[in-house]
């Protein structure tokens, strides 16, 4: 495991629509994106498929949290059948709650949207 995670300035975007690297133009002074397949993506295009693909994984992290919470249930219950002590995997299935919980917060949470809402509305104020 890292010693610490930085937030360094990527060094490019990617593709929403195949995850390949995105290399920034301007068409008419308007700033657009084209991938090395082809893709070619306004700066707003990108930021709402970014916004989903975002929403898409923290729902694939809480999802695995919740299923490595589960699977130290069954392995503690497994333990306490065997007349072990499952103190470890109950600790394991708890902190997976607790992490999961986290994210499903940030998934709850309003996101500002400099687009507006994604439906359509202006944005806010
Ligand atoms: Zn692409």
């Amino acid at each position: 495991m890292p010693e610490g995670y930085v937030l360094d300035k990527p060094l490019s975007l990617s593709c929403p629509e195949c995850g390949g690297v995105l290399r920034p133009e301007q068409r008419a002074g308007i700033r657009q994106f084209r991938c090395h397949i082809g893709h070619v993506l306004s700066a707003e295009t990108v930021l709402v498929a970014q916004f989903h693909l975002l929403e898409k994984k923290l729902a694939s992290v809480m999802a695995l949290l919740n299923e490595r919470a589960e699977l130290c249930q069954q392995l503690a219950e497994d333990a306490r059948n065997g007349g072990e002590r499952p103190s470890a995997f109950e600790a394991a299935a708890r902190e997976a709650l607790a992490r999961a919980e986290i994210i499903k917060r940030l998934l709850e949470e309003e996101w500002i949207q400099p687009l507006g809402d994604l439906t359509g509305e202006p944005p806010a104020r």
